[in-house]
C-alpha cells in the first residue's frame, strides 16, 4: 500500500517514538463541503479514539491556513493551543489536553482556502483537486496509528469524486468509506475525469486527457502485471482498484487501500511502468507496520517485485539496468539494522537498500526458490523481519539466515 510513503518520508529521516500507542485514533467521521469555484473547504470531523492517556496532550497536524470555528468534546468547548510545529511542511499543530476530552471523541470544525495549499506536488487545481496527507487537509498524527473513516462530501453538481474506499453518490453528495485501517484519507475531485477500465473491470483508470496510445499501453501493462502477480504470489485481497493517472510529472506517486495515484510524464515510459508495477505490487506487499523500519517489508518487497515484473516483460538487459540503478541509489545509505537500532526511517534504505538485499538473496537461492519464498511471505502474512528470518531458516537453513542477518547490517 504504498504507501508511497516515498513521499511522506522523503521529508527525511524522522523519529518515531513507540510501538505502543498511548493515544490511538480509531475512526474519522466527516462532513466536508468543497467549493471549487470559491476554492474553499469547510470541514467538520468527529474523531474517535481507542486510547487516550489522561495525562497526555493530543497533537494533531492540520492546514496552516485553516481557521478553527469549533473544538469540543461531549458538547463542551475545549481549550487548545496552536504551535507552528509542522509535519509535512505546510501544516501547524493543535494541542489539546486529554483530560478535558470526556467521551473519547473530539469534534472539530475548520475552514480553509484551497488556494493557500503550498505543496507543489498537490496544489489547488480546479480540474484535479487531489487532497491527502501530503497537503495535510485532515487533522492527523501518524504516531496515533491507523484508522478507518466515513466521510460525506458536499460538492458542486458537476464534480465527481474518486479515492480510497467505497465511494457512492447522489446528485451532489458523495460518501467515501474505508473499513480497513490505514494512514491517509486521499481523494481527487474533478468535473473532467475520463475513465477506462482494465483487467475485466477490476481496475478503473481515471485521467484528464491521456492520449489513446497511452491509455492502451496502461491497460495492457496493468493486465500483464496483475496476471503475473497472481501467478507468482496467489490471490490478494478481493476488491477493485482505482488508478488515478496524472501527467504532472510529480515526484510523488502513492498507493493506498484500493487506490493508486500515479504521476507520469507526457509519454508513458519504462520508469513510469516501474512505478506502476511497484504500486500494483503493494496490493500484495502491505502488511508490515509503516511507521517503523519494518516498512522495508512493504517498500523493498514492492520495489524488487517491480524489478522482477519488468525482467519478465522486458528481459535481462532491463534487469541489469535496474540493478545498476539500485546500486547507485543505495551508495551511502544507512543499513536497515541501523534504522532498527536508532528508531529512525530513511526512505532510500527502506525502499532500495532492502530491495538490493532481496536481489542478493535471489542470486543466492535461485530465482525459482526466491519466487516461492515471496509467495510464502505473502501467504503467511509476514509483518516482521524476525518472522521473515525464521521462514528463511526453516526453508534454506541457518547459513542463509546468517547471510541475511549480515546483509541487514551493511
Ligand atoms: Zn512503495
Amino acid at each position: 500500500m504504498k504507501i508511497h510513503l516515498k513521499s511522506i518520508f522523503t521529508l527525511g529521516i524522522f523519529l518515531f517514538t513507540s510501538f505502543l500507542f498511548s493515544q490511538k485514533i480509531k475512526h474519522y467521521t466527516g462532513t466536508i463541503e468543497i467549493s471549487i469555484e470559491k476554492h474553499l473547504l469547510n470541514a467538520e470531523f468527529i474523531i474517535s479514539f481507542e486510547h487516550l492517556s489522561k495525562s497526555d496532550e493530543l497533537k494533531l497536524f492540520f492546514p496552516k491556513s485553516a481557521t478553527i470555528s469549533e473544538i469540543s468534546s461531549n458538547a463542551k468547548s475545549l481549550t487548545y493551543t496552536i504551535t507552528e510545529e509542522s509535519f509535512v511542511g505546510e501544516d501547524k499543530a493543535i494541542l489539546i489536553k486529554n483530560k478535558n476530552i470526556t467521551d473519547g471523541k473530539i469534534h472539530l470544525k475548520y475552514l480553509f482556502d484551497l488556494k493557500k495549499i503550498e505543496n507543489k506536488n498537490f496544489p489547488f487545481n480546479k480540474d484535479w483537486l487531489e487532497l491527502n496527507i501530503y497537503n495535510a487537509w485532515f487533522p492527523f498524527n501518524l504516531d496515533y496509528g491507523l484508522f478507518t473513516y466515513d466521510i460525506n462530501f458536499i460538492l458542486e453538481n458537476e464534480l465527481q469524486l474518486i479515492g480510497s474506499g467505497q465511494v457512492s453518490n447522489t446528485t451532489n453528495s458523495w460518501k467515501m468509506s474505508q473499513n480497513i485501517p490505514f494512514l491517509d484519507i486521499p481523494f481527487i475531485i474533478s468535473s473532467k475525469f475520463k475513465s477506462i477500465s482494465a483487467a475485466k473491470k477490476k481496475v478503473n483508470v481515471y485521467h484528464l486527457n491521456l492520449e489513446k496510445n497511452t491509455t492502451k499501453t496502461l491497460e495492457k501493462n496493468i493486465e500483464t502485471h496483475l496476471k503475473q502477480l497472481n501467478k507468482m504470489f496467489g490471490k490478494t485481497a478481493k476488491g477493485n482498484l482505482t488508478l488515478a493517472v496524472n501527467q504532472f510529472k510529480r515526484v510523488t506517486s502513492y498507493a493506498r487501500k484500493g487506490f493508486i495515484s500515479l504521476s507520469i510524464g507526457k509519454t508513458y515510459d519504462l520508469n513510469d511502468d516501474k512505478t506502476l508495477a511497484h504500486e500494483i505490487a503493494h496490493l500484495w506487499w502491505n502488511k508490515a507496520e509503516v511507521s517503523s523500519w519494518e516498512d522495508w517489508l512493504n517498500e523493498s518487497f514492492a520495489e524488487y517485485t517491480s524489478i522482477i515484473l519488468q525482467r519478465k516483460q522486458y528481459g535481462e538487459e532491463n534487469f541489469s539496468k535496474n540493478i545498476k540503478e539500485l546500486e547507485e541509489t543505495i551508495k551511502n545509505a544507512p543499513s536497515l539494522q541501523e534504522l532498527k537500532e536508532k528508531n529512525t526511517k530513511n526512505q532510500t534504505t527502506i525502499t532500495y537498500k532492502g530491495a538490493y538485499l532481496l536481489y542478493q538473496l535471489e542470486v543466492k537461492i535461485g530465482r525459482k526458490n526466491f519466487e516461492k519464498l515471496l509467495k510464502k511471505v505473502h501467504q503467511k502474512e509476514i509483518k516482521k523481519t524476525s518472522d521473515f528470518l525464521k521462514l528463511i531458516k526453516q526453508k534454506f537453513g541457518k547459513e542463509t539466515e546468517n547471510f541475511i542477518i549480515n546483509e541487514l547490517t551493511k
